[in-house]
């Protein structure tokens, strides 16, 4: 059967309260074999990591302080998070980045929180999970500095151009593509930069319970809820868009999500 990572998946938030363990298994009955689920705060990285233990070898986590929740960054936080990352499931330092678009923590706090997240992952030689939205010249310039003493990155849920793409290419990055894609309208930058992503750089990722695709044929389960169980429809969109075999793609992504995460 075609088996399938999905590298980001907010799996322990209040949408998922219900039927987690439903979700889970139409994950795995659509060839959703592993699950990075992912950390975005001090609460929800632990949730994470206690779900990669109920689900051994099925569900792996991330730890790290999301841009909207920059404001919490504090010594202690720091020392929280450093703990949490020697756990063996815990397999990247993220979600961190920056954020201008909805500005929920201040710039400088974005800023502060995204520098301390990276010394921490390059203390401890993790890779990192990232986000970015509306900051790519800052996000750009703050990895520049030390991407040399810095292990591999992720762009995750990337919705940019295709100077975004050569950005990130130059600084030896993987990209992460969502459902995003599937979108006819809002998607359409996407869809022609994803034919400049090497394909040793690619990765795929449902970001649910957000961005369900939106030419999804099937009824989602719960209304407008995404699940990791569509991430099959998500690459045919990505092989579609970069005008490649979709087992090509699956089996690039699939290789590169493992190599990145170091799963066995
Ligand atoms: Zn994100």
């Amino acid at each position: 059967m075609t088996q399938y990572i999905d590298i980001g998946v907010n799996l322990t938030g209040s949408s998922f309260k219900k039927d987690l363990p439903e979700v889970i298994e139409r994950a795995q009955q659509s060839g959703v074999e592993k699950l990075i689920v992912t950390g975005t705060d001090s609460y929800h990285s632990e949730q994470a990591i206690t779900l990669s233990e109920q689900y051994q070898s099925v569900c792996y986590a991330t730890v790290g302080l999301h841009p909207h929740h920059a404001s919490d960054l504090s010594q202690d936080l720091v020392s929280e998070m450093r703990e949490m990352l020697w756990h063996r499931n815990v397999v990247a330092v993220g979600e961190c980045g920056l954020d201008f678009n909805r500005n929920f923590s201040t710039r400088q706090e974005q800023i502060r929180a995204f520098e301390a997240q990276l010394e921490i992952a390059i203390e401890l030689q993790k890779p990192v999970f990232l986000h970015q939205r509306d900051a790519h010249d800052d996000f750009i310039s703050i990895i520049k500095s030390c991407r040399s003493d810095l292990g591999q990155l992720v762009a995750h849920c990337f919705t940019g151009s295709i100077e975004e793409v050569n950005d990130f290419v130059t600084l030896d990055m993987y990209i992460g593509v969502t459902g995003w894609i599937c979108d006819e309208r809002r998607g359409m930058s996407l869809q022609q930069a994803v034919k400049h992503i090497p394909m040793d750089r690619i990765m795929i990722e449902s970001d649910a319970p957000y961005l369900l695709p939106r030419d999804l044929q099937e009824k989602p389960v719960a209304k407008n809820r995404n699940e990791p169980c569509y991430l099959p429809h998500i690459a045919s969109a990505v092989a579609r868009h970069m005008g490649i075999e979709e087992k090509q793609l699956i089996t690039a992504a699939y290789n590169n999500s493992c190599e990145f995460f170091n799963l066995g």
